[in-house]
C-alpha cells in the first residue's frame, strides 16, 4: 500500500469557485471512501494558462470537512426555527432519516401546499455552484412540478442589473470579450471591481497587460490592491458613479470624440443620450464625484482614442438601486465610441460564482425560460410546452427579494432550496430569516448545514463539485466540463439525482439517466447551445458558447457585425443621476459598502471550512480610513460595533488609507458577524437587486481585542 498521502491518481477537472473557471489538475491518495485530494495544480485551460489563486490552490479540502452533510435529516418536532440556536450542536435540531422516507416528506410537504394554496404559494432558489444540467433540471421542476415561474438564483444578487441593461441596450446578457483579450486593449477601464480578490487570476492577465503598457484605470470607491497597477485611479464617492460616467460621456461628445460611422450603422436613440450626457461636464459635476475634471477629461479621451479600450465591471456597478443606468452608461461609453466587436474592446461584468453565467442561460431566472426566452411571451411558452408536454403558467414569477417578501406576508408557503444560502446573502437578514421560519414547509438541499438549512423541515445531503460531472459555463462564455475527483462522501447524493426524485414524486414523469442525457435535452431548449455536444465538452474540454450549430465557429468576440436585437442595432438608454435609497444622516452617519475578501467565498459556507483559507482569514473584520478611527476613538485590531437602522454586529476594525473617509468595507462571509444583517433591501427597478453597497451606518468603539 502506498503512504497514506502520497497521490496515487490525478483528476482534471475545475475550480469551484469564480467566474474565471481555472482547470486544474486534482492529486488524489487514498482508497475507497477514505481517498482524499493531496494538492491541486493549474491546467493549461483557456482561461488560466496555468495559473491559479490561493482558492483554487487551496480551498479543496472544504469537500472533506467533517461537517459535511452525508445522511438525509428531517427536523424533530417542536424544535424552534432559527439560525445558531446551538452552535454547539446546530445537528440537535434534526434527526436523522433515510432517504425514502426525507424524499417522501419533501415532496409531500410541498405538494400539500400547492393543494391547499395554489401554486405560487411555492417558490425555488437553485444554484449558482452547481452545473448546467443541475440549474436547467431545476427551473423545470419549478415550472413544470410546482406550476409557478417562482424562480431565481444568487444572479439576482450580484449581476441582474447588468443582465436587465445588457439585454435591453445589445440584445445579450453575456461577455462580449473574454479577460485574456487584454492583451489586445490599449486601455482597460475596471470599474466597481475588485478582480486582486474576487477574480485573481483575471487580475494577473489585467496587471500582464498593463505591465506590456495598456493603460489600466480603476475607478471605485474604495482603493484595491490592482489599483497599485493603475495609469490612473479614480476613487469616486460611493454612489457618484452615475454622475462620473455620464461626465466621462460628455467630454466625449463635447470634445468630438466619437464614432459617428458606428453610432450611424450600428446604433439608435443616440440623440436623446446625448442631450442628457451634455448636462453632466466634469467641472459640474466635480463637487459630486469627487474627481477633478481634468482627470475625468484625460480618462475619457484615452479610452475614445484606444485603439482598442475594454470595460470591466463588478458588484459596484451592479449592487445600487441605479445599477442598471450605471451599466446602460457603459454599454453608451462603447457604443457611442465604438469600442465594441473587436478583440481588445467590449464589455465584461465580471462573473461571480463558477456557473453564475451557465445557471442564468439555463433558466434559475423567473421571467426568462433557458437562454433568456421571455415566460411573457405566448409564442415562446408554446413552444416550452411543447418542448416539456406541461401547461406553464403565463405570469413571470417573483425574484429572490420579493420571494422573501411574499413568504413574509404569508403569500408564499413553501420553498426548495438547492445550494443556496439566503440566510446569509439576502439584504436585511433579520427579515430573510424570519420569512424562511415561518415556512410552512422548507426543503434545502446543500452539501453543509448551512445557515438556511438550520431553518430547513428537511435536509437532503447533496455532491459537491469535486464529486460530479457537469458543464459549467465560465464569465468568458466557456462552458468547461467537471470530473469526480472524490467518491459520495457517507449517504450524500448527486443534485441532478435529487431534483429527479422530488420531481417524480409531485408527479412528473421523469427518467433521466445522467448530466449527459439532461444536456442533450437543455441544448434542445437553448438555441445559444445546440452546437455543443456532450462529446465535444469531453473531449475539447471548454466549448465558447454562443454556439447554434456543430458547425458554427467560435465566437470568442461578439457583435463583430450586429447585435442580437430585433433589429440588430445596439440602444442608447438615457439616464439621470439618482441618489441611493438610504443617505447618511445625524444618525447614522457614515457608509456601508460590502464585498468580498480574496481567502473567503460568498457566504464562506465553504471556504470557512477549508483549513488554510480560514487559517489565512479566520475573523469578521471591517476596513475603516484611518482618519475616521482617530475620530472614533479606536485602533487597529480594536472592536467596533457597526449598527444600521436594521441592526448591529461586533466585530476588529483594521485601518486601510484605501477606504474612503466616511466609509466603511467589510465582506458578508462571516457568520459571527453577518454583514446583511446592516444591509438594506431596496432594489433597483429594472433588475431588481439590492443596494448593497450603499446604506447609513454609525460606528461606536466597543473595547480592545
Ligand atoms: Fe478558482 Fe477563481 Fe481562483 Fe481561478 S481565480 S483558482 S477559478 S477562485
Amino acid at each position: 500500500k502506498p503512504p497514506r498521502f502520497v497521490p496515487t491518481r490525478k483528476v482534471d477537472s475545475l475550480c469551484p469557485f469564480c467566474g474565471v473557471g481555472c482547470q486544474l489538475t486534482y492529486h488524489v491518495a487514498g482508497e475507497g471512501a477514505a481517498q482524499k485530494i493531496v494538492f491541486a495544480e493549474g491546467r493549461d485551460g483557456p482561461a488560466n494558462a496555468g495559473r491559479l489563486c490561493v482558492k483554487g490552490r487551496y480551498g479543496f479540502t472544504y469537500s472533506r470537512n467533517r461537517e459535511r452533510l452525508t445522511v438525509p435529516l428531517i427536523r424533530k418536532p417542536g424544535i424552534p426555527k432559527g439560525v445558531n440556536l446551538d452552535p454547539a450542536n446546530p445537528l440537535a435540531a434534526f434527526r436523522e432519516a433515510s432517504w425514502e422516507e426525507a424524499l417522501d416528506f419533501a415532496a409531500a410537504g410541498l405538494a400539500r401546499i400547492k393543494r391547499a394554496h395554489g401554486p405560487h404559494a411555492l417558490a425555488g432558489f437553485g444554484s449558482a455552484k452547481g452545473s448546467n444540467e443541475e440549474a436547467y433540471l431545476f427551473q423545470k421542476l419549478v415550472r413544470t412540478g410546482f406550476g409557478t415561474h417562482n424562480v431565481d438564483h444568487c444572479t439576482r444578487l450580484c449581476h441582474a442589473s447588468s443582465v436587465a441593461a445588457l439585454l435591453e441596450g445589445i440584445g445579450s446578457g453575456a461577455v462580449s470579450n473574454p479577460v485574456r483579450d487584454v492583451e489586445f486593449a490599449d486601455l482597460m477601464i475596471v470599474i466597481g471591481a475588485n478582480p486582486a480578490a474576487n477574480h485573481p487570476v483575471a487580475a494577473s492577465f489585467i496587471k500582464n497587460a498593463a505591465e506590456r503598457g495598456s493603460k489600466l484605470v480603476m475607478m471605485d470607491p474604495r482603493q484595491t490592491p490592482l489599483a497599485r497597477h493603475a495609469w490612473r485611479t479614480l476613487q469616486f464617492r460611493p454612489d457618484a458613479d452615475v454622475a462620473l460616467l455620464l461626465s466621462t460621456a460628455c467630454v466625449i461628445i463635447e470634445e468630438g470624440l466619437t464614432d459617428p460611422a458606428f453610432i450611424a450603422a450600428r446604433t439608435e436613440g443616440f440623440d436623446a443620450f446625448r442631450e442628457a450626457a451634455l448636462q453632466y461636464p466634469p467641472e459640474r459635476m466635480a463637487p459630486i464625484t469627487g474627481i477633478e475634471a481634468d482627470t475625468v477629461r484625460e480618462v475619457a479621451r484615452a479610452y475614445a482614442r484606444g485603439p482598442n479600450s475594454i470595460i470591466f465591471w463588478g458588484m459596484g456597478v451592479s449592487q445600487h438601486t441605479h445599477g442598471t443606468d450605471n451599466v446602460r452608461c457603459l454599454i453608451a461609453l462603447a457604443l457611442m465610441t465604438g469600442q465594441i466587436g473587436r478583440p481588445g474592446t467590449g464589455l465584461h461584468p465580471l462573473r461571480g460564482q463558477n456557473n453564475v453565467q451557465g445557471a442564468s442561460d439555463a433558466g434559475l431566472i423567473p421571467m426568462m425560460f433557458p437562454d433568456y426566452q421571455r415566460v411573457a411571451e405566448p409564442e415562446v411558452r408554446a413552444r416550452f410546452e411543447s418542448l416539456w408536454g406541461a401547461k406553464l403558467a403565463e405570469e413571470p414569477g417573483l425574484t429572490v427579494v420579493e420571494i422573501m417578501d411574499a413568504a413574509s406576508a404569508g403569500r408564499i408557503r413553501g420553498m426548495y432550496v438547492e445550494g443556496e444560502n439566503p440566510a446569509m446573502s439576502d439584504p436585511d437578514l433579520e427579515h430573510a430569516r424570519a420569512a424562511l421560519a415561518g415556512l410552512e414547509h422548507l426543503v434545502v438541499q446543500d452539501i453543509f448545514l448551512t445557515e438556511t438549512a438550520m431553518l430547513a423541515d428537511v435536509v437532503l445531503p447533496a455532491s459537491s463539485l469535486y464529486e460530479k460531472s457537469g458543464s459549467f459555463t465560465n464569465t468568458d462564455r466557456l462552458v468547461q466540463m467537471s470530473q469526480p475527483v472524490l467518491p459520495l462522501p457517507g449517504e450524500a447524493r448527486q443534485d441532478w439525482w435529487i431534483i429527479q426524485q422530488i420531481a417524480q414524486r409531485m408527479g412528473l414523469a421523469w427518467d433521466y439517466a445522467g448530466p449527459a442525457e439532461i444536456f442533450g435535452e437543455l441544448t434542445r431548449a437553448m438555441p445559444s447551445y445546440a452546437g455543443i455536444t456532450w462529446a465535444a465538452l469531453e473531449g475539447e474540454g471548454a466549448v465558447v458558447a454562443p454556439k447554434i450549430a456543430v458547425e458554427a465557429p467560435s465566437q470568442p468576440v461578439l457583435f463583430q457585425t450586429d447585435f442580437p436585437t430585433r433589429n440588430g442595432l445596439g440602444r442608447f438608454v438615457p439616464v439621470t443621476p439618482l441618489p441611493a435609497a438610504e443617505l447618511p444622516d445625524a444618525d447614522y452617519p457614515m457608509v456601508l459598502i460590502t464585498g468580498r475578501v480574496l481567502e473567503h467565498w460568498h457566504t464562506g459556507s465553504m471556504t470557512r471550512r477549508a483549513e488554510v483559507l480560514d487559517a489565512l482569514d479566520p475573523v469578521p473584520w471591517c476596513g475603516m480610513h484611518p482618519d475616521d478611527m482617530a475620530k472614533t476613538g479606536v485602533s487597529h485590531g480594536e472592536h467596533v460595533e457597526l449598527e444600521t437602522r436594521r441592526g448591529q454586529i461586533e466585530l476588529e476594525v483594521r485601518a486601510d488609507e484605501g477606504v474612503q473617509r466616511g466609509s466603511v468595507f467589510m465582506a458578508f462571509c462571516y457568520v459571527e458577524a453577518a454583514a446583511n444583517l446592516l444591509t438594506q433591501p431596496a432594489l433597483d427597478p429594472f433588475g431588481k437587486i439590492p443596494e448593497f453597497k450603499y446604506c447609513a451606518l454609525r460606528v461606536r468603539f466597543k473595547g480592545v481585542f
